[in-house]
């Protein structure tokens, strides 16, 4: 182990105080492999993961920045269609997956805190399961996002789930998997050979947007370094430009950001770029407020309608102009996804 990877391993042990797992989920490899890394933490048997998770009366915002961690079986919806919020990338079977409920890092506009009751993380044990149900898609030749509820590289080193991932891609070769993250850890895809139905979907965002709205995350040049390291390693790598704000001083901001991202980042080694402009699902804010969460990004006044809430049509068309047509200048149309 190296220094570094020892000190990542300590950071996490320190991370989650406690433990709840199900009865059920308590004889399943990651559930071990869990109670080995994390000796420290208390363990709590509980018999279903939603007598925790759907508590009444959470304090959200501190389980977000202390969470615990709920280890469950995870017995019915395996997987889903994809959202018609988010982009199929041109496939007709679109999927998604969700092996863990809530994510280690602290997004102000993320839409989970209008998702879930809690901000405790919610690790379905039975993985297993999971690949199994994946797997009976093939013959759709379908495209399959596994991290959308969470950031599954960000806890790679916990529960070693992108692995299984990446595994499966090699047994599965008609089906594509694309697994979405903001962590900047190569180490943690290291020992794997990239498979070439394995997208590796990776979120960029301005530094000042980082710094003020995507807290814990890598700032932007690790996740550049991490891109880099990525395609010199044989992975597809796709760059995630979503959400782009409505800031003040947006046009440069973000005009900026692209240009730099592509000095240090050569164009033609990316498989595509996608980006979407904040969209939230309905109801999404009555939830978020139930949750405690106050942020300026939601000062704008949204409304919702049958997809859900944007921004105004002028104000998101303006920030599409300047993402779309700085994109253009580095990347081919047919490569530029929305
Ligand atoms: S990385 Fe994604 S899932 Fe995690 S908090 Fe941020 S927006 Fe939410």
């Amino acid at each position: 182990m190296t220094s570094s990877s020892k000190n990542s391993t300590s950071l996490i042990t320190k991370m989650y105080s406690h433990i709840y797992i199900e009865k059920e989920a308590e004889n399943y490899p990651v559930t071990m492999r869990i109670k080995g890394i994390l000796k420290c933490s208390e363990i709590i048997e509980i018999t279903h993961y939603k007598d925790v998770f759907n508590e009444r009366g959470q304090d959200f915002l501190m389980q977000k920045n202390r969470p615990k961690l709920i280890l469950a079986v995870k017995r019915e919806n395996l997987i889903y269609k994809g959202s018609p919020m988010c982009n199929s990338f041109g496939y007709e079977n679109f999927y998604y997956t969700s092996c863990v409920m809530n994510c280690p890092y602290n997004c102000e506009y993320c839409y989970l805190q209008g998702m879930y009751p809690s901000g405790n993380i919610v690790v379905f044990v039975n993985i297993d399961d999971i690949l199994e149900s994946a797997a009976k898609l093939s013959k759709q030749k379908p495209f399959i996002c596994v991290s959308y509820d969470t950031d599954l590289l960000a806890m790679e080193k916990l529960l070693g789930y992108a692995g299984e991932w990446i595994e499966f891609c090699r047994q599965n070769p008609e089906i594509t998997v694309e697994l979405r993250t903001k962590s900047a850890s190569f180490a943690n895809l290291a020992n794997y050979a990239a498979p070439a139905n394995f997208i590796l979907a990776i979120t960029l965002s301005p530094d000042e947007i980082i710094d003020l709205y995507e807290h814990k995350t890598p700032k932007l040049g690790r996740r550049i370094e991490f891109i880099n390291h990525a395609v010199k390693a044989g992975w597809k790598v796709r760059i995630c430009l979503d959400p782009v704000l409505y800031v003040r001083g947006y046009a440069q901001i973000y005009r900026k950001f692209i240009d730099d991202v592509f000095a240090k980042i050569n164009a033609r080694d990316i498989t595509d770029v996608s980006f979407g402009v904040l969209r939230l699902p309905k109801d999404f804010y009555k939830r978020a407020a139930k949750n405690g969460v106050k942020t300026e990004l939601f000062a704008y006044p949204f409304a919702d309608d049958s997809q859900g809430a944007t921004y105004s049509k002028q104000h998101a068309e303006n920030l599409r102009g300047v993402i779309y047509g700085g994109l253009l200048e580095y990347m081919p149309k047919g490569k530029i996804f929305e």
